[in-house]
């Protein structure tokens, strides 16, 4: 028998019935086809992925998955972060890489720094956490395939709620504000004084102490970092200051937080004895709705601060009632 070798112009097709065409030393050559072996499915497909064993994790269709992605994350009180999205493949559909906020070294400092002893005393968000989580969804089918390592090494629940995001709904609720041109440090004070409460802990969605608690981390810089993605936006969407303040109003009426809304251009409901060219805008969310019903007929007390927005003939009034525990709320 002589020598084989394959010849290197054969690339692997894309088809299964490859075909390899192989040179004999002499000058004779010949051409066999492979044939695939039919118990042995393609490689990463969703059969070859059920069998692999490796995807521990099965959800029937992508809602499913969807629901258990943020319901794992409520419980634990963790962040997933999608880090990866894969569609190149024709054997999957979607093949997405999450990882935990936490994942990371937080990207080591080359620098050196002059002053040391300036160092805030914060624990680090990074801590080099190694949980991570694959799905694929697959062409033709609805079930949704998880590779999932859920070990953590830092602690999780309230302890790691600090680390995690603020709630949508709380910031929107600053985002609000902030298109309102309040200033952050005033929407820091009412958030802390609990003026606003995420009605999500009201509806019971999310665990009550852990929203409570998340709130009370939300520090000047999460302002920050909101008012930074509004400029962003605003300069990408809407030039006009006015236009997304409209769009919040649009999202607080659907949801029904709406209480009133005036432009300056619309003229005033009969009765109101509003100006003609005033803008108003009255909101409250189903949580401070409660709370109003609740607390709101022995006192109820108006916070009117003046020069806590940019707009100088802008006027922030907030109503107050007090709980039980006399905080205001
Ligand atoms: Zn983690």
């Amino acid at each position: 028998m002589g020598r084989f070798r394959i010849d290197p112009s054969i690339t692997g097709a894309s088809t299964n019935n490859q075909s390899a065409s192989v040179l004999a030393s002499g000058s004779q050559s010949f051409k066999f086809r492979v044939h695939p072996n039919p118990t042995s499915p393609v490689k990463g497909s969703f059969q070859s992925d059920l069998d692999s064993g490796k995807f521990q994790k099965r959800w029937e269709t992508l809602q499913d998955f969807d629901k258990w992605l943020s319901d794992e994350q409520r419980r634990l009180a963790i962040e997933l972060r999608l880090v990866n999205t894969d569609t190149r493949s024709d054997r999957y559909t979607q093949k997405r890489r999450f990882v935990c906020s936490r994942a990371g070294t937080g990207g080591k400092k080359t620098y050196v720094k002059i002053h040391p002893e300036w160092t805030r005393k914060r624990e680090g968000k990074r801590t080099d956490c190694g949980c991570s989580l694959i799905v694929k969804n697959y062409p033709g089918v609805s079930i949704v395939l998880g590779k999932y390592n859920d070990a953590h090494n830092h602690a999780l629940g309230n302890a790691n709620l600090r680390y995690t995001q603020i709630p949508k709904e709380t910031r929107e609720y600053i985002a609000g504000l902030l298109r309102l041109k309040v200033t952050p440090e005033h929407i820091l004070h009412l958030i802390h004084r609990g003026v606003y409460d995420s009605d999500a802990l009201f509806e019971g969605e999310f665990d009550g102490d852990a929203v409570a608690a998340r709130t009370e981390f939300i520090q000047l810089r999460d302002i920050r970092r909101i008012e930074k993605d509004i400029e962003a936006e605003t300069v990408r969407l809407n030039p006009d200051d006015g236009l997304s303040t409209l769009q919040w109003v649009r999202n607080l009426e659907a949801k029904g937080h709406l209480l009133g809304f005036k432009s300056k251009s619309d003229t005033p409901p009969p009765g109101s004895g509003l100006d003609r060219d005033v803008f108003t805008l009255m909101v409250q969310t189903d949580w401070q709705r409660c709370m109003f019903k609740k607390h709101g007929a022995p006192l109820l007390c108006i916070d009117a601060t003046h020069n806590t927005t940019m707009y100088d003939s802008l006027n922030l009034t907030t109503l107050v009632v007090r709980d039980k525990w006399a905080h205001g709320t």
